[in-house]
C-alpha cells in the first residue's frame, strides 16, 4: 500500500520545520501540527492502517516519545497490543537494555522483557515519527529480537535520506518512510 501523491502532500504540508532547534544547524520537524490537523492526522492513521492489517502482525511497539502517538493509536485500530520502548530508567518491571551512539557520547534504550508475550517470534512493527541517524531505531530492532520477536518492518512518518541511516537499518529489517526528505 503506497501513498497516493495527494495524501502525501496534506501530511508533508501539516509538518512544520524549525531551525536550530534543539540547537543551531538542525532543522527539527514539529509533528505537532500534524497531530492537531484532524485531516492530516487522519489520512496518516488510515493510511498506515491501510499498509499494515495485511502484514499479520501481533504487536506494534512505539519508540520513546512520539512513536508511542502513532503506534498506539495504530495498534487499537488494527486490534493489536502495544509495547513502548523507553528511555533508560522509565520501565518498572524487568527490562533489556540497549544503548546507542548519539552525536556526543550515549543513549540507552529498554523494553520490558515479557513485552512481547511467551510465545517466540510475535511479529513486531516499530513505529517512530523520524529516522536521523538510525541509532534509536537500529537499538530498538535490537530490542525487539532479544526480547525473542521477529521485526517485521520499521516504520517512520518523515525518513531524513542526506543522512545514511535508513541504508543502514535496511541491512537489518525493512523500512518504510512515509515521507524522504533528500
Ligand atoms: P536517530 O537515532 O538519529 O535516527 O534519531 C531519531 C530520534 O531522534 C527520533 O526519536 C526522533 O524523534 C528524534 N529526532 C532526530 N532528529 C530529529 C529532527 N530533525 N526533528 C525531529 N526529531 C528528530
Amino acid at each position: 500500500m503506497i501513498l497516493s501523491n495527494a495524501e502525501q502532500k496534506i501530511i508533508e504540508d501539516s509538518i512544520r520545520d524549525i531551525k536550530d532547534f534543539p540547537k543551531e544547524g538542525i532543522v527539527f520537524k514539529d509533528i505537532t501540527t500534524l497531530l492537531n490537523n484532524k485531516e492530516a492526522y487522519g489520512v496518516l492513521m488510515n493510511h498506515l492502517y491501510q499498509r499494515y492489517k495485511g502484514y499479520n502482525l501481533d504487536y506494534v511497539a512505539g519508540i520513546d516519545a512520539r512513536g508511542f502517538i502513532f503506534g498506539a493509536a495504530l495498534a487499537q485500530m488494527l486490534g493489536l497490543g502495544f509495547v513502548p520502548i523507553r528511555k533508560k530508567g522509565k520501565l518498572p518491571y524487568t527490562t533489556i537494555s540497549e544503548k546507542y551512539a548519539l552525536e556526543y557520547g550515549v543513549d540507552e534504550i529498554e523494553v520490558h522483557i515479557d513485552a512481547f508475550g511467551e510465545n517466540k517470534g510475535a511479529r513486531v512493527l516499530i513505529i517512530d515519527d523520524l529516522i536521523a541517524t538510525g541509532g534509536t531505531a537500529n537499538a530498538a530492532a535490537t530490542l525487539v529480537k532479544q526480547a525473542g520477536a521477529t521485526c517485521v518492518e520499521c516504520c517512520f512518518v518523515i525518513g531524513l535520506a542526506f543522512l545514511d541511516g535508513i541504508k543502514k537499518l535496511q541491512e537489518k529489517t525493512d523500512v518504510y518512510c512515509l515521507i524522504e526528505e533528500n
